[in-house]
């Protein structure tokens, strides 16, 4: 281990427009289990796409029944040490921007900036009303979740609410997908930490990276699509190596 680490602080000394691109990995150090994997919260609660969710009041039930179990698992988690790297990184004007598929809000409370984050899936942090555009904290609308309210509606409009984050089935904020091409075609080191790389169009970013000639680096705990074409590969996790990581630059 002692290798990888001193193999990832070469890359990340002389990088000073690091991508940072994170997914659900980053977060289960955090207590937030990866939603995809065997026996987790997306087996017990079918997804709900998007299309279904707009026309049809039993899938909004699923949805919000489906929100109201993984909510609290969400709000109660706090950042974990590699978070905190990541924010030191950003302290040290390494990072160019920080793309996560995560929408757990982590990254901010670590100390990222607004400038530099990018959530390509949107946040669990609000709810916004599809007719009037009107945002509510989320934690208002568990209360009414909670209290027996199947399908919440907007106070203002009556509309329909939905969490601010991406669907199955919803394209990605155009504007976080801008941002994270520009990043992807202008940086000088793409980290990958904690994504296995098989959610598009996310994990188009990091290849569009590499294609542009930045190096490439890769925290995960298990094997990607892309290692073989990465400059470096650590399959562990990033708590056990990005902290150590950022120390050894000094
Ligand atoms: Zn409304």
């Amino acid at each position: 281990m002692d290798d990888a680490i001193r193999a990832l602080a070469a890359l990340l000394r002389p990088a000073t427009r690091i991508l940072v691109f994170t997914g659900a990995g980053m977060s289960t150090e955090s207590g937030i289990p990866d939603f995809r994997s065997p026996g987790g919260v997306w087996d017990r609660y079918p997804i709900v796409y998007f299309d279904e969710f707009l026309r049809d009041e039993e899938a909004r039930k699923r949805y919000w029944l489906r929100s109201r179990e993984t909510y609290p698992v969400l709000a109660r988690a706090e950042p974990n040490p590699a978070h905190y790297a990541i924010a030191e990184l950003e302290r040290r004007g390494k990072v160019l921007a920080v793309v996560t598929q995560n929408i757990d809000g982590l990254h901010a409370r670590a100390g990222t900036s607004p400038d530099k984050l990018i959530e390509l899936h949107g946040n669990n942090l609000h709810v916004v009303c599809l007719d009037c555009n009107a945002r509510t904290p989320r934690e208002a609308i568990q209360a009414e979740l909670v209290a027996g309210v199947e399908v919440p509606r907007c106070a203002r409009c009556g509309g329909l609410l939905k969490n601010t984050t991406v669907s199955f089935g919803e394209p990605l904020p155009a504007e976080a997908l801008q941002r994270a091409t520009l990043a992807a075609l202008t940086c000088d080191l793409c980290l990958v930490i904690g994504s296995s790389l098989v959610v598009y169009p996310a994990a188009d970013i990091p290849v569009l990276a590499a294609q542009q000639g930045a190096p490439l680096a890769i925290v995960n705990a298990t094997p990607t699509p892309l290692d073989a074409t990465a400059d470096l590969v650590v399959h562990a996790r990033a708590g056990a190596v990005l902290p150590a990581a950022v120390a050894a630059l000094d």
